[in-house]
């Protein structure tokens, strides 16, 4: 299996990089575990930049913003690949209107589903395109989760990518930890919150976790933060007001913005059209644009560096 593996990637020796810890086998490690290792790493260091989406808990947006940057930056021009791990709610095949594809593949790997925007195509894998029921994923265990993330890390055969954007399982548990342990040299995570105080307090805890997994923060995104009334433009606090924007400052991360309360953001996630992408006029879209033009601002001052 675990040379199987090895045969889907490319060989790890080849890329030179002399400082690679996937390059020689640790002391007590057996050698599946070692070709297995090898398999991710060959697979992970085709892709330049890797973008973790986090929450403190689930329904706060975490998988439409990971959507919407996602195509933000492959509108953008860039090579781009949409990882939904979230082994409880894969809400990705919904928001891009791809449920139900049947994924290809061959012996040793997954082929993603490409959607095209525009110019650009976003190269999609999603653990609900493989479960054949939505609720097929509630008995797992913890390293039978370990291993199904594993799998789609090492398995799909992304090519090279520019970003590869993970919607990862919400909360601080062993599923996130996988994700934050198994993708080395990640570029960091962005963190989603709603403003009230229940849901910054988890992400607080978020924070703490990507501290002790060394994931840097990229920055904290502030969603559901407010609603314009259509008709008399007051601007409603529905969740409380810069509760997102107050942590990050205390917690001493990045404040990445605040992503308004928009029916848009609804009809769009449930039509499979993301709002960057159906309607660029929106307050939202126009957010997310700028949080993916600063990500790419990142990408390429760190290629300078
Ligand atoms: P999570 O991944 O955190 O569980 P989702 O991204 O699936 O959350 O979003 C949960 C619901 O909230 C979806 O119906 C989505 O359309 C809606 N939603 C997310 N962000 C917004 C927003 N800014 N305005 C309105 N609805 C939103």
């Amino acid at each position: 299996m675990a040379a199987d593996a090895m045969k889907g990637g490319k060989d790890c020796k080849s890329c030179g990089d002399m400082n690679c810890a996937a390059r020689e086998k640790q002391p007590n490690e057996r050698e599946e575990e070692f070709l297995e290792r090898q398999a991710l790493q060959s697979r992970m260091c085709q892709i330049e930049h890797k973008v973790i989406v986090l929450s403190g808990k689930g329904g706060v947006g975490k998988s439409t913003v990971a959507v919407n940057l996602a195509v933000a930056l492959a509108m953008a021009g860039k090579r781009v690949g949409l990882l939904d791990v979230d082994i409880h709610g894969p809400s990705v095949p919904k928001l891009l209107h791809v449920e139900g594809t049947m994924v290809s593949g061959h012996e040793h790997a997954l082929l993603p589903v490409q959607v095209e925007y525009g110019s650009g195509a976003l190269s999609v894998m999603s653990i609900g395109f493989l479960l054949r029921e939505r609720d097929d994923a509630v008995i797992w265990r913890g390293p039978m989760k370990y291993n199904v993330i594993k799998q789609f890390l090492r398995d799909v055969e992304w090519g090279a990518l520019d970003y590869l954007v993970v919607d990862s399982p919400p909360g601080t548990g062993d599923e996130p930890l996988a994700v934050a342990q198994l993708i080395e040299k990640a570029d960091g995570a962005v963190v989603v919150t709603t403003p009230q105080e229940v849901a910054v307090q988890d992400v607080r805890r978020c924070v703490v976790f990507c501290r002790h997994v060394q994931l840097p923060v990229l920055g904290v995104i502030e969603n559901m933060s407010g609603y314009t009334c259509p008709k008399c433009g007051e601007v409603v606090r529905i969740f409380g007001g810069d509760g997102g924007r107050a942590m990050a400052e205390e917690m001493g991360v990045p404040f990445l913005g605040a992503i308004p309360i928009e029916p848009e953001v609804v009809v769009s996630g449930d039509s499979g059209a993301p709002v960057v992408q159906s309607k660029p006029q929106s307050e939202a879209a126009q957010v997310f644009g700028r949080i993916a033009g600063m990500l790419l601002e990142r990408g390429s001052a760190k290629r300078t560096a």
